[in-house]
């Protein structure tokens, strides 16, 4: 079965005034081109890319001593949340003229100047670490020699059409993004990540980490230089529309880390998830700590809900993330079995009312991995679009973007 197509940015037609519409197409073209050209960098980039290392004090833990690590599965006082207001009138028209200037505004993906209908094209090229959606021709194309857009040719007037209709959508999303950025109170747009890597970074277990030939490897962050960190959300047991209404009018990435036995009474939450965008990986069926389990049943655990979720949500998952952090040998073992390529750990732990720091330093890395979990007022201080809240604010002030896993990994 094939995945399903990831959210169209726009899904309807723009009533823009052509002339502006198609100079806003040559300029979203000049910013793809300057993305590809490497001339756009997310901002801070030069920022230093070398993270201090976890303590052991809050890494997941490799072998468990009775219990989950500190964090995990750590309840919460009860607090009145902030209820998002305003939901109605979220795609209300913004008068274009009165719109902030966007820090990191870039095309969110590249491929549609080519093909406008098939986002899709750029989600497969992303996940077969090809060239990536940003395809080099369009260096010289459509441009003339003089840099100028070059009209008049049925071909030139195709691709004036195509450009037009790009930034139309690209000014649609804008728009909403915009307002839902007082819809959500987080303060300022977030930052939007630069184009997905050409090549996804080679990945190597990280130090303290159990690695050999044929397993996958085991990391906390991902190596890349890009201002970019990554938010990955466990187990599956609270399904807030909310979260869902947040994330896709605030155009977030996310990556859902799934346990079968709190998800499975509602797969189509998570399906939903996976149709706008976010993705889908395993967190095992029943959330043991693996190290307590022979082989056999960890294997049971890991590959029983790679089937599941591949029924569920119609895509393999590649990455499994053991419940607690905790694992062993055999864990890998088992996931390397039954198609998982990479076992994603965390540099730092969103809560609905604070961040705990895997460093100590309260700072965030180029790279770093985002855990949180699927929870509801009870069971922690606030709702979840309070804990997305926090992230986002959290990253755009420290000059982040919130990027999709699956495009680096
Ligand atoms: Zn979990």
């Amino acid at each position: 079965m094939s995945p399903p197509a990831p959210r169209d940015v726009t899904g309807r037609a723009s009533t823009g005034r052509p002339h502006r519409r198609f100079l806003l197409g040559g300029m979203a073209l000049l910013t793809l081109a300057g993305i590809v050209v490497g001339v756009v960098e997310p901002r801070g980039a030069s920022e230093p890319a070398v993270a201090p290392p976890v303590p052991p004090a809050l890494a997941p833990a490799l072998a468990p001593a009775g219990g989950p690590p500190a964090g995990a599965g750590a309840g919460a006082a009860m607090l009145p949340a902030a209820a998002p207001q305003g939901l109605a009138d979220a795609a209300a028209p913004v008068d274009a003229g009165s719109l902030p200037e966007l820090p990191g505004v870039a095309p969110p993906v590249a491929a549609p100047v080519l093909a406008p209908a098939a986002d899709e094209s750029a989600d497969e090229s992303a996940e077969e670490g090809a060239a990536g959606p940003q395809a080099p021709a369009l260096l010289g194309w459509p441009f003339s020699a003089s840099g100028t857009l070059a009209l008049g040719a049925p071909q030139a007037r195709t691709v004036a059409g195509l450009v037009s209709a790009y930034a139309e959508r690209v000014e649609l999303a804008e728009r909403t993004r915009v307002k839902a950025v007082k819809t959500w109170k987080v303060g300022k747009p977030p930052l939007r990540a630069p184009a997905p890597p050409r090549e996804k970074p080679k990945l190597k277990t990280e130090p303290g980490h159990i690695s050999g030939k044929g397993l996958p490897p085991v990391i906390t962050q991902v190596p890349t230089k890009d201002k970019v960190v990554f938010l990955t959300i466990d187990d599956g047991a609270e399904k807030d529309p909310e979260l869902l209404r947040m994330m896709r009018e605030l155009d977030i990435p996310y990556s859902s880390f799934l346990t079968d036995y709190v998800s499975r009474d509602d797969y189509g939450y998570f399906r939903t998830m996976r149709e706008e965008g976010a993705r889908i990986q395993n967190h095992s069926v029943n959330h043991k700590e693996m190290p307590r389990l022979s082989l056999a049943e960890q294997r049971k655990e890991i590959c029983t809900q790679q089937d599941v979720l591949e029924k569920e949500i119609g895509e393999r998952p590649t990455m499994f993330r053991p419940p607690y952090g905790a694992y062993n040998r055999d864990t890998l073992k088992a996931a390397a079995e039954c198609d998982v390529d990479v076992v994603p750990l965390w540099t730092a732990e969103a809560f609905a009312d604070r961040m705990e720091w895997g460093r100590g330093d309260g700072k965030l890395y180029p790279g770093d991995i985002i855990l949180t979990h699927f929870r509801g007022k009870g069971q922690w201080a606030g709702s979840m679009p309070d804990m997305v809240r926090l992230v986002v604010k959290t990253a755009t002030e420290q000059g982040f973007a919130i990027a999709r896993l699956e495009d680096y990994v």
